[in-house]
């Protein structure tokens, strides 16, 4: 069905209860705006109740027993089916994520291929889900763990990574056994959809799959507080995730909440600085600095501080910010008005509390970037640790650089923080990186590469309020959290 809304025909899409197509809840529809240019509304996606959310939930546990029964091979092989569809969909799929997200044409088409990777390496996966084997203290016993499914997942993401993080939750999910409703962030409903779609299209079993569309409060929160959940896998915001922190405590099932970042690159005096500079604007400006991994934070040794910030300016005065479907754009808009308002908020703190602007911190209004919500990539020096602007998330093309006299300092600079997710350090000495390694605390630690990109098949989780759960996403790790362990004694 299509719909004319202002200059363009719009696709209404349904979401997925039970594999029948649920056009429109009682609280009728929402519309999906590409945040460069907010007048085409990519589709329309319905706005569901509760009641609607119980029933995908019960479609979930009422498809669990068989789903679970089939052998992880078997289920591993609707893994793969539905990769090769995305496969052959994969510009389409591209464009889709970048009218409705924003990011260039190229991060996009480097996230789909990461999402079929994602598909496959599961898929794959089910021929490797096993225990142990172990030997008995009695000769004629056999002892070995197997791994059963928990059940029904609850899986609730972000709109930044809207095709990556669904992927890399749904996949394991699956071939561990368990059935899935999946939600997905309002700014980017139909990337979501899409992988539900090629889901079904490769013959998964109806309500396997559940795709459910809606508000946070509403949607999101059924999906957590609903008895018939057994495990929750969130990634969001920490304030988001607080909410379902407190729930979790409460209750006992299996939860994990991968939340936000404030990430530091620190670059020594002995870095490539470059290559440093390089690195680092890619991550902090890279998908408008719109990643959980984005650079935040440089901080940066005395010595070179200056001429490091010469090189950076100049290299990020030639970022070309505009739609990310047209040629050579390097940087697209954020995701929508309130994110837009909310960093700059954050450029009023920073000028308020003292640090200085070397660059950006303004809304683009050209002709070329009237329509949509650009922002120059700003950059602020001076910055103290303790000043909100190094310390609060801001989510946006914003990096603050902080001065240190030394590495010790860097180390604890970059440690002062209540985040914990990705941090990198440039340096050509090998004991100052191995030493960084073991000092700073994060969950991911990268040497002379940027804080962001992350490889699917080793574990990504976070530290301290970044995370909660003791259990990470992606690698095989992910196979821990999607199942639990039965020991068994066989004698025989
Ligand atoms: P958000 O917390 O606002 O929303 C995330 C999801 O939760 C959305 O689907 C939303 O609809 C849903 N939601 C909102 N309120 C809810 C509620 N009360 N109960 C249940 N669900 C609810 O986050 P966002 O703005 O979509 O994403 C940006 C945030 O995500 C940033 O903080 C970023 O750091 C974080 N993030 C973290 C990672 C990671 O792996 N650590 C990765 C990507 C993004």
């Amino acid at each position: 069905m299509s719909v004319c809304v202002g200059r363009f025909m719009s696709s209404v899409y349904p979401c997925i209860i039970n594999g029948e197509r649920v056009q429109a809840g009682v609280y009728g529809v929402f519309e999906d705006r590409n945040p460069a240019d907010v007048d085409e509304v990519v589709a329309v996606f319905p706005l569901l109740s509760r009641e609607d959310v119980k029933k995908a939930i019960d479609s979930a546990e009422e498809a669990f027993e068989k789903w679970a029964a089939l052998s992880p091979v078997q289920r591993g092989k609707y893994l793969v089916k539905a990769a090769q569809i995305m496969e052959s969909q994969a510009e389409e799929l591209a464009r889709i994520l970048t009218r409705e997200e924003g990011k260039t044409l190229n991060e996009s088409r480097a996230e789909v291929a990461r999402a079929i990777d994602i598909f496959k390496f599961y898929g794959v996966m089910g021929s490797r889900i096993r225990g142990e084997f172990t030997p008995s203290a009695d000769a004629r016993t056999h002892l070995f763990t197997l791994r059963e499914p928990l059940g029904v997942v609850s899986i609730i993401t972000p709109w930044n990574f809207p095709i990556a993080i669904p992927s890399w939750k749904i996949a394991p999910a699956l071939v561990c056994g368990n059935t899935v409703v999946f939600k997905p962030a309002s700014y980017t409903p139909l990337i979501g959809y899409k992988i539900v779609e090629a889901l079904n299209a490769a013959g998964i079993p109806p309500g396997v799959v559940n795709f459910v569309t809606g508000s946070g409060g509403e949607v999101g929160a059924e999906l957590i507080i609903n008895d018939k959940v057994d495990a929750i896998s969130f990634t969001g915001s920490a304030e988001v995730g607080e909410e379902i922190k407190q729930y979790a405590c409460r209750s006992n099932i299996r939860v994990q909440l991968e939340l936000g970042g404030k990430n530091p690159s620190v670059v020594l005096e002995d870095a490539d600085l470059d290559k440093a500079v390089e690195m680092v604007t890619r991550a902090a400006f890279g998908l408008t600095g719109q990643a959980c991994t984005a650079t935040s934070r440089a901080i940066v040794v005395d010595k070179i501080a200056k001429q490091f910030e010469e090189k950076l300016v100049e290299r990020v005065k030639r970022i070309r910010v505009g739609n990310g479907l047209a040629d050579g754009v390097e940087m697209g808009p954020v995701v929508g008005e309130k994110e837009m308002k909310k960093i700059l908020s954050y450029v009023d703190i920073g000028v308020k509390e003292g640090a200085k602007l070397l660059i950006g911190g303004k809304r683009l209004t050209s002709q070329e970037h009237s329509k949509g919500f650009f922002l120059e990539p700003t950059i602020f020096t001076d910055v103290t640790p303790d000043m909100k602007i190094a310390q609060e998330e801001i989510f946006g093309p914003v990096l603050s650089i902080i001065h240190v006299h030394d590495f010790d300092e860097a180390v604890e600079v970059a440690n002062k923080i209540e985040y914990g997710l990705s941090a990198s350090v440039f340096t050509t000495s090998l004991p100052r990186a191995f030493e960084f390694i073991q000092r700073v605390q994060a969950g991911v630690v990268k040497v002379n590469k940027p804080t962001t990109g992350l490889e699917f098949q080793v574990p990504f989780g976070g530290y301290k309020r970044s995370s909660y759960g003791d259990i990470k996403e992606q690698g095989e790790t992910a196979l821990d959290f999607y199942s639990k362990l039965k020991t068994v004694y066989l004698g025989y």
